[in-house]
């Protein structure tokens, strides 16, 4: 069975979500924790996840991922904005930990000049302070583009990033098509060697999540603009392989693709057509 979903708004709370999944075709669904542009999340409503817990067994929802907002930069410059960072995760993480199997999504962050060796070590020091070993929220190390000074566009610096946190066990990855393929992983012409390459450098049981989206530029270009389904340098051709690929057909798939909610489901439908089971 695909697992596949897009990502909904959050307004209207966790109940409303899963019933617009339903909706669509969707049997997973993608959020923001909070505003994508920072500011503070809305109270804890303990009454509606309940409810979404109850609709959400009834109706196969099998995955539920939350992703960090924008703002979110582990690895600034600034004291006082690592400080916010820090402290929205805490936040996040201390929500999900309400809501089943809950993954939580971030980019890791933007060095901003210092290096990616800073980078790495400024993120990596903020979740040491944050990961506790009672947690249940996986939380996932999206692949980033290599946009600016985006630190994890090559799964060694995912890896280094890992490498340096005490408590891993609570760290996952989120592979994002569209951020591989700008990054120069060439997910249309050699899907296998990625994968292995993945499979080397991280390990295939840290990949917990895919981000399905075409990109709107080439190969290698660190643009991060997504495309829609097809609509890309990927193409569709690829994306078929990539949601049949005996190494990633099981794990969740969510759209981050430039659409409405119409279509997105018109592109779970499509996809369902094309997912061999
Ligand atoms: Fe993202
Ligand atoms: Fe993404
Ligand atoms: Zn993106």
């Amino acid at each position: 069975m695909l697992i596949i979903g897009c990502h909904l708004s959050s307004s209207k709370g966790y109940l409303a979500m899963g019933k617009e999944a339903v909706k669509i075709g969707a049997n997973d669904f993608q959020f923001f924790t909070r505003n994508p542009r920072g500011g503070s999340a809305k109270p804890l409503d303990l009454e509606d996840i309940k409810a979404f817990e109850e609709y959400r067994k009834a109706n196969g929802i099998v995955s539920v991922l939350a992703h960090a907002p924008y703002t979110m930069n582990a690895c600034a410059k600034d004291e006082g904005l690592r400080e916010f960072a820090k402290n929205t995760m805490l936040d996040d993480i201390m929500r999900l930990d309400n809501i089943e199997g809950a993954l939580y999504n971030f980019h890791p962050g933007s060095h901003v000049g210092q290096g990616e060796d800073v980078g790495i070590q400024l993120i990596s020091d903020m979740l040491n302070s944050i990961l506790t070993k009672e947690q249940k929220t996986l939380v996932l190390l999206e692949t980033m583009a290599g946009k600016g000074s985006e630190v994890g566009r090559t799964f060694g610096e995912i890896r280094a990033i890992i490498d340096k946190v005490t408590l891993n066990e609570k760290l996952g990855v989120c592979l994002d098509t569209c951020h591989v393929f700008d990054g120069g992983y060439d997910i249309v012409n050699n899907l296998d060697n990625v994968i292995e390459e993945f499979d080397k450098v991280i390990g295939l049981d840290r990949l917990k999540a895919i981000h399905l989206n075409d990109s709107m530029n080439y190969l290698g270009a660190h643009k991060d603009r997504h495309a829609k389904i097809g609509d890309g340098g990927i193409g569709l051709e690829a994306i078929e392989r990539i949601i049949n690929h005996p190494k990633l057909k099981n794990l969740p798939f969510f759209l981050e693709t430039p659409n409405d909610i119409d279509g997105y489901a018109r592109e779970i439908a499509l996809l369902k057509t094309l997912y061999k089971d």
